[in-house]
């Protein structure tokens, strides 16, 4: 029978099958995924089949459905270890705020970055409005500006005075959405918020272990009361984006993009080329300068 995934502890998942019962399994034999090496084969989201519903204790996931995308993390001391955090997403909502913290524009373009290699649409939320004072929405303005204009959704809302609530829901609904963002800017006040009757877990969880060879995902899925999905990944501060090779990251870049057919070279990395698309937009302010030195920064790292 068909199943989801809403949870997975390393050897047990929680699955609720197409009838809308939850089962708990185990896996059963080895499962050749994509072409991956990932620590894990089986992650939340994704779509299983289960046998062995005679009894609870024999349940298990005997295959996998293929994946209509999936992010990945990577360990910060190897590369090339991949660990599946969710699968089969609609969306990821990052959770950004201005004040108490500044998300910095480096980290929503990291962000943005890795959704687009991931193929799944993004859309940022901009959290702690209540806050906002004539700086702030200045900033506020200039995020809006820069992150509309090439195709990213920008919401702002306050959890506590409740501003834009109804167009966060409105957007989640029926769907499956991943909640991303660093620590403080409310991920937990809103998870609450719509999902009442979730206990978030409070404690710390412990990321990478000071080896780097063992993983724990805590990513959950659950279901909203309006219909659609979420899934949280406390303890994961950053997605990991996979290896990209310095040519190819001007093509998560929208901007980027949609113009670099007009660069002379067809291998211009819009740096100091002559005859660049890239620079020539960002001097004339089609593309943002802010977005252009975070590409450059992403570049150095590749
Ligand atoms: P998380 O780390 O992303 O899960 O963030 P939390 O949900 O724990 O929120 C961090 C802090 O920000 C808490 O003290 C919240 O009460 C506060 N907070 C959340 N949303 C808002 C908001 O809209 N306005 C203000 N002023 N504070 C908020
Ligand atoms: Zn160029």
């Amino acid at each position: 029978m068909k199943a989801r995934v809403y949870k997975s502890t390393g050897s047990w998942y929680v699955l609720k099958d197409v009838e809308g019962k939850w089962h708990q399994a185990r896996i059963k034999g080895k499962f050749k995924i994509e072409n991956i090496s990932s620590t894990n084969p089986i992650a939340v989201g994704d779509w299983v089949e289960i046998e062995g519903l005679d009894s609870p204790e024999s349940i298990v996931i005997n295959d996998i459905h293929s994946r209509q995308n999936y992010i990945t993390r990577t360990s910060p001391h190897n590369k090339h270890q991949h660990h599946i955090i969710a699968a089969n997403l609609d969306q990821s909502l990052l959770f950004t705020t201005i004040r108490e913290p500044r998300t910095s524009l480096g980290f929503i373009d990291r962000f943005l970055v890795t959704a687009e290699a991931y193929q799944i649409p993004a859309v940022l939320v901009v959290n702690k409005t209540d806050l906002f004072r004539d700086k702030e929405l200045a900033v506020f303005e200039h995020w809006k500006n820069i992150y509309t204009s090439i195709g990213y959704p920008v919401i702002p809302v306050s959890l506590q005075t409740g501003e834009g609530l109804s167009v966060l829901k409105e957007l989640l609904q029926d769907k499956t959405t991943l909640l991303s963002g660093h620590s403080g800017v409310g991920k937990s006040t809103f998870i609450n918020h719509i999902l009442p009757e979730v206990q978030l877990r409070t404690t710390e969880v412990s990321d990478w272990s000071g080896k780097g060879m063992h993983t724990t995902t805590f990513a959950e899925m659950f279901d909203l009361p309006l219909g659609g999905r979420i899934i949280d990944t406390p303890g994961i501060r950053e997605l990991g984006l996979f290896d990209v090779v310095k040519q190819e990251l001007g093509h998560y870049f929208p901007e980027i993009r949609s113009r670099m057919q007009d660069c002379q070279f067809n291998n211009c990395l819009h740096l100091n080329e002559p005859h660049c698309a890239i620079k020539n937009a960002v001097q004339e302010n089609g593309i943002s300068a802010d977005r252009y030195v975070s590409y450059l920064t992403m570049l150095d790292g590749c």
